[in-house]
């Protein structure tokens, strides 16, 4: 069958016979895409609110469709899950991202910006279920970084909570070993799953990342009141338990205030910057 033409991916259109055909052609293209090198990648900068300096960037994929153009992540990655595509793209998106701190890194030091080798410049790459539960996932992860040369701590996997959950300790012991090579791991889109405190402690993490939901709460002003006691209680319990917390999703001054009074570490969201091609992300050199 032959691909549908046009931007009906702009329109929100809940008809599932168009969704069926959207599919169809996705489907279709996307074992080769990787092969066609049609995958490409963006970067949002984390902030650290102490002192709003960059703290490191999160690579987000896309996809540039023949046919359909630019693709989020939420139109292909559940279809790499299913298809198990997302192991292979999942190991470029790392050996990418792992490449470009390191591009970075060199950059930085070639205008004397040497970092504090304890806190090198971070990539954050996100993993998949399928990804987590691979066999090769730790040697994998060794390679990209021997390859490329740098600290495990340049690394930063980010893992959802719903992805762990339920996991006993064989399942947990990759990642496990990752964490004590020095790769830090966070959970991503904290708050949205069956969060599980008890579960908390036992997992691997060393950064706890805030859903958007949470964020949401605070545009208003004044502030909800229980979004402010909510999170300032998660913040609290956060430190207790030794994590960081990253919050995603800042829209506004009046967000990145409250986030930073509440004790957030650092802040991710369009108030700061959208993610963009690694050549454009001009505040490295600030
Ligand atoms: P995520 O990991 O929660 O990534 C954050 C998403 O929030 C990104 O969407 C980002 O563009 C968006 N975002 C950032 N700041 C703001 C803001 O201030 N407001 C709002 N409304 N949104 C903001 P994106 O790039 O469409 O990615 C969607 C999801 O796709 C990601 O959610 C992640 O789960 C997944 N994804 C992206 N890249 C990869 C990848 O390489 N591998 C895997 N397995 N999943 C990926
Ligand atoms: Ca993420
Ligand atoms: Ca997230
Ligand atoms: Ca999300």
């Amino acid at each position: 069958a032959k691909d549908g033409g046009g931007n009906r991916y702009e329109l929100a259109d809940p008809d599932s016979d168009a969704r069926a055909i959207d599919r169809h052609s996705l489907t279709t293209r996307l074992p080769g895409a990787l092969e066609r090198d049609e995958f490409f990648l963006e970067y949002q900068p984390l902030i650290r609110m102490s002192d709003g300096r960059v703290d490191g960037a999160e690579a987000l994929v896309r996809w540039h469709h023949p046919v359909h153009g630019r693709l989020g992540p939420d139109r292909f990655i559940p279809l790499a899950e299913h298809t198990g595509l997302i192991v292979p793209l999942g190991r470029w998106v790392l050996e990418q991202a792992v490449r470009q701190a390191c591009t970075w890194e060199k950059q930085l030091a070639a205008i004397g910006k040497v970092r504090d080798p304890a806190q090198p410049l971070r990539v954050n790459v996100n993993l998949s279920p399928r990804q987590l539960h691979h066999p090769d996932l730790v040697s994998d992860t060794v390679a990209v970084l021997e390859t490329a040369g740098v600290e495990p701590s340049t690394l930063c996997l980010e893992v959802t909570e719903s992805a762990l959950i339920g996991a006993d300790e064989d399942e947990l012991k990759p990642l496990r070993q990752l964490a004590e090579m020095g790769v830090e791991i966070a959970l991503d889109d904290f708050g949205t799953g069956y969060s599980n405190l008890a579960n908390l402690r036992r997992l691997p993490a060393t950064t706890l990342k805030l859903d958007r939901s949470f964020t949401q709460g605070l545009q208003k002003h004044p502030a909800d009141p229980v979004d402010v006691t909510f999170v300032g209680g998660i913040v609290s319990l956060a430190h207790a338990l030794g994590l960081r917390v990253t919050v995603e999703g800042v829209e506004t001054e009046a967000q990145a205030h409250q986030l930073r009074e509440l004790g957030c570490d650092t802040a991710q969201g369009w108030y700061y910057a959208r993610p963009a091609p690694p050549e454009e992300i001009g505040c490295w050199t600030k």
